[in-house]
């Protein structure tokens, strides 16, 4: 039986671990849950998979919970209750499913603690690559990458990565890809939050319709597959059947397909080395009317280039790259700026902000913040 840790348990990643984790009540545990704010969510959660503990950012919010939840659960409030579950001695494996930068200080936690990271928040990586994957070198901390392209290319390379060429993330191109560039300035949040494919929260949705998610994933890849970026391309595949490829100098290339649902990685990452089932439908090619692949579009998609431009310069940048991101696309779903206004966000404060070497947390944690505040001086006036 292992004692899984889910943070982020309400999102859309922390469900749907819940569900893998309903079909196999007895290999898995839920020990611990977390939410930002949304007691009610939590509180059903609680109700149904009764953890040790839940943990909640909002004190009111934790408040209200604490007199609903069963006393077997304990309720406990801030970022150090959130470390302090993601590393207590009981845990087995983390779920890192927090969105945003959030979520980097608790999977340092499960990392120092040298649990089995599932690492659904790329954004560790995007800020502390290098850092986190020493860190779980040291401790013997597994990361399992729950992210669909990187799961895809971690289940090729299980016979190892002699002779690889060069890997290639599938893109689904988001709600836009056949929208003309012009038409794409009075795009509006719903619109932008509307993906093909996927049911996801609603920022890494903006990410995929501006394609900065696939950018962040070229950072991630980088890092967890110790690749440079000239070994990593994004290739549009409209219906998100096949997950990525590894090309290899034989001329083989390996690749993993399957439905999009992201249960099947969250299920992959909780069982491996082994597989279960996941409750995903049984992919059938005869039925899907075709697989297309296409370059991206690198004017239409200014995000991912910047987040080429962004590994380029190397040290604080990929960080840089993300607050900026982060700050933006929050303004962009609050009507503050436009859907085009994100990338031109992106692009001053990567211009502004110092290019600094990263080597502790404190360090990444204050890049972030400082990027964050010069991001924040261009809404409103990123004309
Ligand atoms: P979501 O918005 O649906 O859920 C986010 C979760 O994090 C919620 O439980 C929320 O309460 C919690 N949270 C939000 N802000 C927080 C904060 N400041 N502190 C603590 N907790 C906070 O997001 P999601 O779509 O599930 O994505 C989660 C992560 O997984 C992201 O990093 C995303 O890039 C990654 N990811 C998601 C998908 C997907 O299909 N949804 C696919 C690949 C990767
Ligand atoms: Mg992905």
């Amino acid at each position: 039986m292992k004692n899984i840790t889910i943070l982020g348990a309400t999102g859309s990643i922390g469900l749907s671990t819940l569900n893998v984790i309903s079909r196999h009540l007895n290999e898995y545990r839920v020990f611990a849950v977390s939410a930002h704010s949304d007691w009610k969510g939590l509180l059903n959660i609680c109700k149904n998979h009764r953890p040790s503990f839940a943990v909640l950012m909002d004190e009111a919010a934790a408040e209200k919970l604490k007199q609903a939840v069963p006393s077997e659960t304990e309720v406990l409030c801030g970022k150090d209750s959130l470390n302090a579950i993601a590393s207590h001695k009981n845990t087995d494996f983390v779920m890192a499913a927090i969105v945003g930068s959030a979520g980097i200080s608790s999977t340092f936690s499960a990392a120092k603690a040298g649990k089995r990271i599932m690492l659904a928040n790329k954004e560790s990586l995007v800020l502390g690559g290098t850092l986190l994957i020493n860190l779980a070198k040291k401790s013997g901390a597994e990361i399992i990458p729950v992210d669909s392209e990187h799961s895809a290319i971690f289940q090729c390379l299980k016979g190892g990565s002699d002779g690889l060429n060069k890997i290639q993330l599938t893109a689904s191109g988001g709600p836009f890809l056949d929208v003309p560039f012009d038409e794409l300035h009075s795009v509006t949040p719903s619109q932008a939050c509307d993906h093909p494919n996927w049911k996801m929260g609603k920022k890494i949705s903006v990410d995929s319709a501006t394609m900065m998610n696939k950018g962040l994933e070229v950072i991630e890849a980088s890092f967890l597959f110790g690749l440079a970026s000239s070994e990593i391309e994004v290739i549009v595949h409209p219906q998100s059947i096949v997950h990525s490829f590894v090309y290899f100098n034989d001329g083989s290339v390996l690749s993993q397909l399957g439905l999009p649902d992201m249960r099947s990685a969250i299920s992959y990452a909780l069982s491996y080395p082994r597989r279960q089932s996941s409750g995903v439908k049984e992919l059938d090619l005869t039925k899907e009317s075709s697989l297309d692949f296409r370059s991206p579009d690198m004017k239409k998609y200014k995000c991912l280039e910047l987040a080429y431009d962004a590994i380029a310069i190397g040290k604080s940048a990929p960080c840089t790259l993300n607050a900026a991101n982060e700050v933006a696309v929050e303004a962009f779903l609050q009507n503050k700026v436009r859907f085009l206004d994100i990338a031109k966000i992106i692009e001053k404060t990567l211009k502004e902000a110092p290019t600094q070497h990263l080597d502790t947390l404190e360090s990444v944690m204050e890049n972030d913040q400082l990027s964050r505040k010069i991001a924040q001086s261009f809404i409103g006036s990123s004309d």
